[in-house]
Order: structure tokens, then sequence, then C-alpha cells
């Protein structure tokens, strides 16, 4: 039994399918253009195989548009189409003939055909009610003229047209449905749309443009000048770019002509810190040209900042913000990739989620993290200043996926170290430790200011030890991912064991702690719950008292839970307190004192003495008048 083809209801099919594909009706020009460019680059490419006599200065694209007749037409002098292909092209969809071509070429570095889907060409029912194409193919005598009113087929005649090539006539709709199509029939909005889709088109997209200038109008004033007016003309224009500047070689594009584009493209009034050029070739082929901006955008800490680097496959945008190709660790990294191999959908305003892109992913991702360490390096000014912005991005990157980045980041974050009293890598730190040290000490603060004035520190630092100060909320949980740097622990100074006491000296608190032990409960009881325990110090010297914890969180993590907004379930999350007193201070001899002769004066001091801790750690004070009271006793 012979079979039968489908048949479909054309005028609905045609609809579905270009409403579904695209998600913006303006690609439409992105598309007419695409074609036209592949309509010269196919005869360019004849041109050279056969010899014609077309020459390659005169090939152009030219976008033109009357208001009162509501056209846009796009025009090319290109390899053109005869009745023939017109049939098979516009009259097939899904038929393309650019990819029919593309495999029947043999290689050649000189010829970037867009098309491949067979399906662009009817985005311009997006906005046209009608669309004519008149077209003469190279070498023929006769044109012909296509029309199609999208919905119940297209007709073909023969019509006069005295050039080989194509033109495109977009009838545009009229405003319906909220939609506003006259303003595409617009000199600026044209230009607009050109720019953004089809700048890196290598053959010339000509507009006439109006310029204006003050000309003399051959009358003089009052005092015998030349009178002169702003008057406007239309300019024959070349709007795009045509060689992207990452294509260039180094030589073509100075550092100076790459942060200009950079300022234009990304909007930065900022020259970037670095500008990374990649040109890689293999599995994938692509170039990129990277940039490191000095200054964060106002939104980049917000929900509304979009990562992302921009896309392009044979100098037509695909994507503006892709973040398949930037590993989120390096959010802050603006630019262009382009690639010819890249696995485009239909639409073209997505990709194939496939190998390609995650190759250049990982390949940029070392790119980035290279440059960065020889910026850290070489010019620390710099980087200082980069690290200011992005520097509490580095610390999230270290965090984000339970530690996956953390140790491609580990060596560019910087922290404020005490003894040198400047930014500090851990490695630096690691590098500066005297012999004995085994860990690496940090103090958690709201600012370094109030993590120097941590009781807690002078032990520490009597030993010669260096402590890096923690004054952002990420620091610590950085910290608490990586873990270790270069096999040695991080250690808070307000935690429990700093690992600083000898065999000996530790026997020896014990024992004073054993013969204290009365007192010690007695505070306990007195202050109660609010604490896990009370000991006697191992780390003050000059001051009295002091509040460290026990277990996993710590005083700077609860207040920091205690700030999430809207989750009464972490702002509950509390760290263990210990209350550590100095046994050598003066205040525990007169609390000894008190105990022996007043229990009641004794039980206001250990009050005092836990609410003074709670002050010196930065900690909120839960009852202010029942301290105020208590303080005011002694008078
Ligand atoms: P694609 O570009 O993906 O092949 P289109 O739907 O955009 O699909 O175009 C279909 C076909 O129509 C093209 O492959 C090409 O053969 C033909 N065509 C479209 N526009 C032109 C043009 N300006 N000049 C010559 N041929 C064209
Ligand atoms: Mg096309």
């Amino acid at each position: 039994m012979a079979k039968k083809q489908f048949k479909a209801e054309s005028k609905q099919l045609l609809n579905l399918m270009i409403n579904s594909i695209y998600t913006h009706k303006e690609i439409f020009l992105r598309e007419i253009i695409s074609n036209a460019s592949d309509a010269i680059d196919k005869l360019h490419y004849r041109s050279i195989t056969e010899n014609l006599p077309v020459s390659r200065e005169d090939f152009k694209i030219t976008v033109s548009w009357d208001e009162d007749a509501r056209t846009i037409t796009v025009a090319d002098n290109g390899i053109g189409m005869n009745k023939e292909s017109m049939e098979s092209n516009l009259g097939v969809i899904a038929h393309s003939g650019s990819l029919d071509f593309k495999k029947t070429m043999e290689e050649n570095p000189d010829v970037d055909i867009i098309g491949q889907f067979g399906v662009g060409f009817y985005s311009a029912f997006l906005v046209s009610d009608k669309v004519t194409v008149r077209s003469k193919a190279y070498g023929e005598d006769t044109a012909w003229c296509w029309t199609s009113e999208g919905a119940d087929g297209y007709t073909i005649k023969e019509c006069d047209k005295p050039d080989y090539g194509t033109e495109v006539e977009m009838h545009i709709k009229p405003d319906e449905d909220g939609e506003d199509y006259s303003d595409f029939v617009d000199e600026y909005r044209l230009k607009e749309l050109v720019k953004k889709y089809s700048d890196y088109v290598r053959w010339p997209i000509h507009m006439m443009l109006e310029k204006g200038a003050m000309e003399e109008t051959g009358e003089k004033d009052e005092e015998g000048n030349p009178k002169k007016e702003w008057k406007t003309h239309l300019e024959d224009t070349v709007v795009n770019s045509m060689v992207p500047i990452w294509q260039r070689s180094k030589e073509d594009a100075s550092d100076e002509d790459c942060m200009k584009f950079y300022r234009e493209k990304f909007r930065d009034f900022e020259d970037p810190v670095s500008i990374i050029r990649v040109n890689a070739e293999g599995a994938v082929s692509y170039k990129a040209m990277l940039f490191i901006p000095k200054v964060a955008p106002y939104n980049f800490y917000s929900r509304d900042f979009e990562p992302g680097l921009q896309l392009y496959s044979s100098g037509v945008m695909i994507m503006d913000k892709c973040k398949d190709v930037l590993p989120d660790c390096f959010r802050f990294v603006r630019g262009v990739v382009d690639s010819p191999d890249l696995s485009l959908n239909i639409s073209r305003e997505m990709l194939q989620h496939d190998r390609q892109l995650s190759t250049i992913k990982s390949n940029i991702e070392k790119k980035i993290k290279n440059e960065l360490a020889r910026l850290l390096a070489d010019e620390r000014d710099k980087y200082l200043e980069f690290y200011k912005s992005f520097g509490t991005q580095l610390k999230y990157g270290i965090v984000d996926g339970y530690g996956a980045k953390a140790d491609l980041v580990k060596d560019l974050v910087l922290f404020h170290s005490m003894s040198q009293d400047r930014l500090v890598t851990l490695k630096e730190y690691v590098e500066a430790m005297p012999e004995g040290q085994s860990r690496i000490y940090y103090a958690s603060a709201e600012s370094v200011a109030r993590a120097k004035q941590l009781p807690q520190t002078e032990q520490v630092r009597d030993k010669g030890y260096d402590i890096i100060c923690l004054t952002e909320d990420v620091d610590e949980f950085a910290v608490r991912t990586l873990r270790q740097y270069d096999e040695k622990d991080f250690c808070d100074i307000a935690g429990n064991d700093l690992g600083i006491e000898t065999e000996e000296e530790k026997k020896e608190a014990d024992a004073k702690e054993e013969e204290e032990k009365e007192i010690l409960d007695f505070v306990k009881e007195t202050v109660g719950d609010k604490v896990s325990s009370v000991k006697l110090s191992r780390k003050l010297k000059t001051h009295a008292v002091c509040l460290s914890t026990e277990g996993e969180v710590s005083l700077e993590m609860e207040k920091y839970f205690a700030s999430i907004p809207g989750a009464p379930e972490m702002n509950q999350v509390k760290a263990q307190r210990v209350l550590e007193i100095n046994g050598s201070h003066p205040a525990f001899e007169a609390l000894k004192k008190a105990y022996a002769e007043d229990k009641g004066k004794a039980a206001d001091m250990a009050k005092i003495m836990y609410v003074q801790a709670l002050l010196i750690a930065g900690m909120p004070v839960d009852d202010i008048m029942d301290y105020s009271d208590l303080v005011f006793k002694l008078f």
C-alpha cells in the first residue's frame, strides 16, 4: 500500500511553530540578516572556487524601512534564489538550503554559514502580515517574486529585479493585542537591533541614518557673521562592527582598545583590573575575552544580579548571559565567548547542554584562577582593589556546594593579620609561623579593632603567634569549610582548647581548677543555664573574664544566625557558652572574699562577671535593667 503524506493545517502549524520557538519577536531581524549573510557567504565561496568576476568589497546587506508603507526591507547581493530554490527553501518548512550547502562545501575557513534549521525565515511572520521576497540567482536572467501572508500558502511569480541577490520585504502587522509593532519601523529601533544581534556579521550592514550638523544658511546676522542652523540629512552608514575585537590578534587589538570595548559593552565607568584573552583550539575551539572588573555593580550581592558570559556563534549573538560557561565562584567576571562548535537548539536562543559547554567552562575556570593568582603575585595593589569589591564573593566560593571549589579558591582569599596589620593569604600566614606553632589562629568579631580587643588574644599573641581576623559573616563558614590549610587546623581563639599549653602547664592548671571547684560551681549555679560551664581561664592574662564556646557553634555564628530574617529555627541556634575567669585577677580574689563573707554579694558579682564577659564578646545583654540595678548596688 502506498504511504500517505501527512497533511497539516499550514496556517496553524506556522503560527504554532514560530510562536513556540521564539520568545522575543525582535529576533526576526537577526534571522533575516543572517540569511542575507549566508547568501553572500555562498556567493563568496563560489567566487573563490569558480573564479567568478565578483569582488569581495562589493558585498553588502542593506536594511531600509518605510514608515508610511509600514515596511522593513533587508536586501543582499548574495547568491540569490531561482524559482526552484524558492520552492524548496521558502516553501518547505524546516528545509535548510544553507545546511545542504554546508554539507557539500569543502573545509573552507573563510566561509562561516549561520543557517542550519530551516525555520528562521518564517520568524518574519512574528511581526509581519505579508512577506515578499524578490530574488535573482547569480548568473541567471529571470528574477522571481515569492509572496505569502503566512496563512494559506504562497505564490511565486516572475518579476523585475535588475541585479542578482535577494530582497525580503516585510509588511509590519497593525498594532493589536497590546503589541506595538509600529515600534519596529523606526530608525533608532532597527539600528539598535542590528547592533544587538548582528554587530559581528562579517559583511557590512548599511542603513540610511539621519545625521545632523550646523550649516550656514547663506544669510548674515547683525554683526555680519554667517548665520547657521541645525540641518539634517540622510547618510549611508555601515552600522555593524563586523570583526569582533576578540577575533583580532593581540597586535590588532591593544589593551586600551579592549578596555574601551569593555566600558561600552558592559556599561562600566571603571577599567577592569585584568583582560584575559583566550584562543582555544582542540576538542572545542572557541575564542573568549574576559574581564575582571574593579568595582562591583550595585546589585552584585543581591538576587537581582545575573551572572554569565555573552555567547556568540559565528558572529551572531545567541545568549546575553550564559551561566553554563562561567563557574559560579567567579560570577563577577564579564566577557564574551565565541565558538562555531556550539550545538545550538532550533531557536538559537538556547543551547543543548553538552560536553562542549562544560569543556569551555572548565577551561575558563582555570584561566580565571591563573589570572587572579598572577595578579595577586605580581600586582598586589590592583588585586587588593579587586578584592575590596569581590573578596566576599571569593569566600562564598569556598563555602558554596559544600566546598566543591574550595581548593580552587583557597589561595585567592585574604584575611587581616593582627601581627602584620595587613591582608595576607593563608599561605603567607603559614609561611610566617614560628617554630612550634601548629594551628592557624583566628578571632571573629565585627571589626579588626574589636577582634584585637578580645581578651583571648593575649595568650596567643604572647607566644608570638599571629591571629587572622574574621570580620564578615561568611568568613567563619569559609574557614570551617576549609578545616585545614597546608595540614594546619584552623583554631578559634574563643574556642575551648587553643593547643598552646605544655603538658606541665596543663597539669598545673587542672590542679588549680580542682582547688577552686567550690567557687566555680557557685558561679555556675548563680548564672544558671545561660552558660554550659564556668572555668578558670588558661588564656587570660590581664583581663578578668571572657566568654568562650564549646562545640560546633561559635558566638559569631550565633549572631549571624540570629540576624537571618524570617527563619525562626535558625534564630534559635545558640552557642554553648563557657564563662572563663582569670584566677590571678584581683576580681577573682574579691569574689572569693565575698563568697566567704557575704553570699548575696558574691552572687551579684558572679552575675556581673557573666554580663561583662558578654559585653566584651560583643553579645547583646538580655536584661539590661537587672544588670543596671546590680551595678548601682555597688554604690
Ligand atoms: P536556515 O537559515 O536555517 O537554513 P531559514 O528558514 O532561515 O533557514 O532559511 C531557509 C532557506 O532559505 C535558507 O537555507 C536559504 O537556502 C534560503 N534563503 C533564505 N534567505 C535567503 C537569501 N536572502 N538569499 C538566498 N537564500 C535564502
Ligand atoms: Mg536562517
